[in-house]
């Protein structure tokens, strides 16, 4: 697949907005997210009339409570290397669940797990923090979602607590359009997503958590592979209520593990 389908292809996971060439995702919001499994898609036949079945039948969803989590930290894990630099052309974009940052389509910036590499297509928030620690939330949670050449998606999730101001968080803010589903390409704005990572771990070799989960919004697709830094970064309290003024509660519940134990690099 190339960049192009790619880019499309997270664009119609990642939105309940769809262009009239693609048949439209049924609306959902996270006040319902306990019967998401059950939203009908009516222009559909059985079974494709649930499109997000996976959200109540999975056995491998995200969220989770990682303090729920039996941790292996014995097992030989792959490097992690979060290859971000300067995005010269980001498309600021409401997604009408969160604010996004969209990577522009020549962006080289990606994960590396081991050697294979997973390109950056976008990267947003959730307020509060979907995973959470012994059912305590954190006041948000950054999430990276990269796409390979296979369609496999990475996510790498990033704590977000309250503390010192967070410039490029602010430039994020102030970008994003206020109106659902629009976008705002401002030309001279960059945005270097290394910047959102905690200053104190080494970008080039991270400790990480990791396991297998979904998407945390409809349809909550599995065979998403988790990445979770055991480090946070700060917003300040007002940056907090800023993104507020876009959107709140914008998080899934923890979900069950169902015998999943997380890895761990330390
Ligand atoms: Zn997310």
């Amino acid at each position: 697949m190339n960049t192009k389908i790619l880019r499309n292809l997270a664009f119609t996971i990642f939105t309940c907005y769809a262009t009239a060439a693609v048949s439209e995702t049924p609306h959902w919001s996270h006040d319902e997210q306990s019967t998401w499994w059950a939203i009908q898609d009516a222009t559909q036949n059985v079974p494709l009339n649930y499109p997000f079945g996976a959200c109540g039948i999975g056995k491998h969803q995200s969220p989770i409570d990682l303090a729920s989590a039996t941790i292996n930290d014995t097992k030989p894990l792959n490097k992690l290397a979060a290859l971000y630099d300067t995005d010269t052309t980001p498309t600021f974009f409401n997604s009408g669940h969160g604010v996004q940052v969209n990577t522009s389509e020549n962006y080289a910036g990606a994960l590396m797990i081991g050697e294979e590499s997973f390109p950056l297509i976008q990267f947003h928030f959730h307020e509060p923090s979907e995973h959470v620690v012994e059912g305590k939330n954190f006041p948000a949670e950054l999430h990276y979602v990269h796409i390979n050449e296979d369609g496999r998606i990475i996510v790498l999730a990033v704590a977000v607590d309250i503390g010192e101001e967070n410039p490029i968080f602010g430039t994020i803010l102030d970008n994003t359009p206020h109106e659902e589903r629009s976008k705002n390409v401002s030309a001279g704005i960059q945005i270097n997503p290394a910047q959102l990572l905690p200053a104190d771990l080494n970008p080039a070799n991270l400790d990480y958590y990791t396991l297998a989960g979904s998407l945390t919004t409809p349809p909550c697709s599995e065979g998403v592979q988790w990445y979770l830094l055991p480090k946070v970064i700060t917003v300040s309290a007002a940056q907090l209520e800023q993104l507020k003024g876009f959107y709140t509660s914008n998080a899934r519940v923890a979900q069950d593990l169902n015998g999943r134990s997380l890895l761990s690099t330390h």
